[in-house]
């Protein structure tokens, strides 16, 4: 859910191209775009608010697009994952953790439908 510019309201004041902390907004073609790949929402800055959209003089250049649930949802865990410092690690001990519930509540599921049996 990355920002993006509305061109048509865009006045090519060139102050979202300086503020972005990604540097996530370039000038294709003459009119200024944001690559969605490099917007972070100015989330994880220093920033509290996105600084395009405060700094925009039109107040309505950069907009946030339309929400998508799992794009969303997919961008913090590539975000998340990727500030993991040691995956393997954290993987492993995620599928042992995981195998061993399933295996605990596969087991008393077991004993349950044998005990309705007998
Ligand atoms: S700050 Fe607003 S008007 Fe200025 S270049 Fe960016 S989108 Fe366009
Ligand atoms: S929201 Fe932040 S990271 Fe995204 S384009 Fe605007 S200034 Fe850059």
């Amino acid at each position: 859910m990355a920002y993006q510019i509305l061109t048509s309201q865009c006045i090519s004041c060139n102050l979202c191209l300086t503020v972005c902390p990604t540097n996530a907004i370039k000038v294709v073609d003459g009119q200024h775009w944001i690559d969605p790949e490099l917007c972070t929402n100015c989330v994880g800055s220093i920033h509290t608010v996105p600084q395009c959209k405060a700094g925009c003089p039109t107040c309505n250049g950069c907009v946030k697009q339309p929400s998508d649930y799992w794009e969303g949802w997919f961008a913090n865990y590539n975000r998340v994952v990727a500030k993991l410092t040691n995956k393997q690690d954290y993987w492993e001990l995620w599928f042992q953790s995981y195998s061993q519930k399933y295996s605990e509540q596969l087991q008393k599921r077991q004993s349950q439908t044998m005990g309705a049996e007998a």
